[in-house]
């Protein structure tokens, strides 16, 4: 028998860049496995370090079931904090399979004095307030949430998404299809190349999309932020990879393998 440990598993629930850095951060630690989870809805360029499975489990069962099977002695959701569903799930599946789970959810935006927010509830209302807001909009909430503008038939939108939106979309809309980080600079030539006069964006926080917020600013556009979904009560919620990396470093099972590993792990 040998005296090497098993190497600890962390399982990512991911499609985010907090998810795509931590796995390369956790890869690099001798001690550790790293699953990274995808859903597979965006393609995944860049490429992420360690294993990745891609695909749904049909419900907290099956990732219940999954994060048994595959030994997980760790589950960390760094899903987009507008994924609430596998939030939700990942949650039930932590106790079910009784694995520790974390959430990491980067920091909302803030408006400044100078922003013009309108802060909403959701996409459906989110388009309930653009008649009174804008004639031409850029619409930047990703390539699922377009149903929810496709009945209006006033305002014309410059929609901006990943890969393809998901149909059906607006009546008069231009599909631009981009990848961030973006800069103000970029942005504020966008804004003014279509001559939009207000921006509709899900609070997702983070800087790789947060360009588009201070164009607005400096333009003085209005800008309607659709709030994000609460994360369920009770779960162990920290802002960034770092403070992930903090948590797994206090995981008992997880400390020994992950410790004397170098300046990449705690
Ligand atoms: P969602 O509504 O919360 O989840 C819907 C279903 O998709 C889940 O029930 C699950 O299927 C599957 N799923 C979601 N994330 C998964 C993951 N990381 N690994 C395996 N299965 C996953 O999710 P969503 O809003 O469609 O987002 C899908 C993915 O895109 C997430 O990974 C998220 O981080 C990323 N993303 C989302 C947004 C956004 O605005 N929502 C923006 C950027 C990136 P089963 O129930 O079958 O397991």
């Amino acid at each position: 028998m040998s005296d090497v440990p098993d190497p600890g598993h962390v399982a990512i629930l991911g499609g985010t860049t907090e998810a795509r850095q931590l796995a390369a951060v956790l890869a690099a630690c001798p001690g550790l496995r790293v699953t990274s989870l995808l859903a597979g809805r965006v393609s995944t360029s860049g490429g992420y370090a360690g294993t990745v499975r891609v695909g749904g489990f049909g419900g907290p069962a099956g990732l219940a079931r999954w994060l048994r099977e595959h030994d997980v002695d760790a589950l960390v959701d760094a899903t987009h904090p507008f994924a609430d569903v596998i939030t939700g799930n990942a949650a039930r599946a932590s106790a079910e399979a009784s694995v520790p789970l974390v959430v990491v959810r980067r920091h909302g935006w803030a408006a400044g004095p100078e922003d013009r927010w309108h802060v909403v509830d959701c996409l459906e209302d989110a388009a309930a307030a653009l008649p009174g807001v804008g004639a031409r909009i850029f619409l930047t909430t990703g390539r699922q949430g377009m149903a929810a503008f496709a009945a209006l038939d006033v305002p014309w939108f410059l929609v901006r998404a990943i890969n393809t939106p998901a149909p059906p979309l607006p009546r008069h809309a231009k599909v631009l299809l981009a990848r961030g980080p973006y800069t103000v600079e970029g942005e504020t030539a966008l804004l003014h190349a279509y001559r939009i006069d207000a921006v509709v964006t899900k609070d997702s926080g983070g800087r790789a999309t947060a360009a588009k917020l201070v164009a607005a600013r400096n333009l003085g556009l209005p800008v309607v932020v659709i709030r994000r979904p609460p994360v369920p009560d009770g779960l162990t919620v920290v802002p960034d990879a770092s403070a992930v990396m903090e948590w797994l470093s206090r995981r008992p099972g997880l400390l020994s393998l992950m410790s004397g590993a170098g300046d990449t792990c705690p």
